[in-house]
């Protein structure tokens, strides 16, 4: 945590960059600025996605790989890449968006960041005449630990690890993803989901907004999970775009950035 100041504020322009321009869809920072200042955008996120890439971003100590970019928006959580148990976000916030439950519960929330664009996401949706409900945001160590604790119980080792995440490789545990369902789903996280006409449009409208859907279907091989067309992550809008249109998973995206 000590050493993100740098990267921080690094992301922090580029996310105020890209939220700014919403209309950016191919090249992030050539809009509205004058040639100097797009070419020192273009090179800090050059440098942004360098000093995020997987290579750079792990140490292993004891056997376990941990990510050390942990409040990059762009921090890569897979089942190589933990996040350490004592890691928790420290700007999580409920956002403004209906959720499938009622009652205050630590899995409304998220980051700062992912809270406001996800905010615009729903608002999005309301407009098409789209009803979204977000099921579950942030979770920490713990609660990751019994879920899937409790899933290996159940099902086994093997299939819990397909479904379900171990501790410390949660995306939640980044308070930067949300799973969103709709009634013609029962607010279900199935994989149904993705042939109902809201989970085409989360599909279809999620990157417009900074978010991907995290585990794409045929991508098993290389997220480590299975389709999840309910799950979304955000990645800010100018690589959410990118990931989307060029069919890549987040692993992918990053591995090019070296
Ligand atoms: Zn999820």
């Amino acid at each position: 945590m000590k050493s993100f100041t740098r990267k921080s504020i690094v992301s922090t322009i580029l996310i105020g960059s890209v939220v700014a321009g919403s209309a950016f869809t191919t090249l992030p920072f050539t809009m509205n600025m004058n040639p100097v200042a797009s070419a020192a955008a273009n090179s800090s996120f050059t440098q942004f996605l360098h000093e995020n890439a997987p290579g750079r971003t792990i140490k292993t100590s004891g056997g376990l790989a941990t990510v050390t970019n942990l409040s990059s928006t762009v921090v890569l959580v897979n089942k190589k890449r933990n996040l350490p148990s004592t890691y928790a976000p420290q700007d999580l916030v409920v956002p403004n968006i209906p959720f499938s439950f009622s009652g205050s519960s630590p899995k409304k929330q998220m980051r700062k960041v992912a809270a406001t664009a996800i905010e615009k996401l729903f608002a999005a949706a309301k407009k098409d005449g789209i009803d979204l409900k977000a099921v579950s945001g942030y979770r920490s160590y713990a609660t990751q630990k019994s879920i899937f604790d409790r899933n290996a119980s159940i099902k086994g080792e093997a299939v819990a690890n397909k479904t379900s995440a171990r501790p410390g490789q949660s995306e939640h545990q980044t308070g930067l993803a949300m799973d969103i369902s709709s009634a013609s789903a029962g607010y279900d996280l199935q994989q149904s989901f993705g042939n109902t006409k809201e989970g085409k449009w989360l599909k279809a409208n999620a990157p417009k907004y900074g978010f991907i859907i995290r585990y794409g279907k045929d991508q098993e091989k290389l997220t480590g999970y299975s389709y999840e067309p309910w799950h979304v992550r955000y990645v800010g809008v100018y690589i959410a775009g990118e990931i989307t249109s060029q069919k890549l998973t987040l692993e992918q995206y990053l591995e090019r950035a070296k």
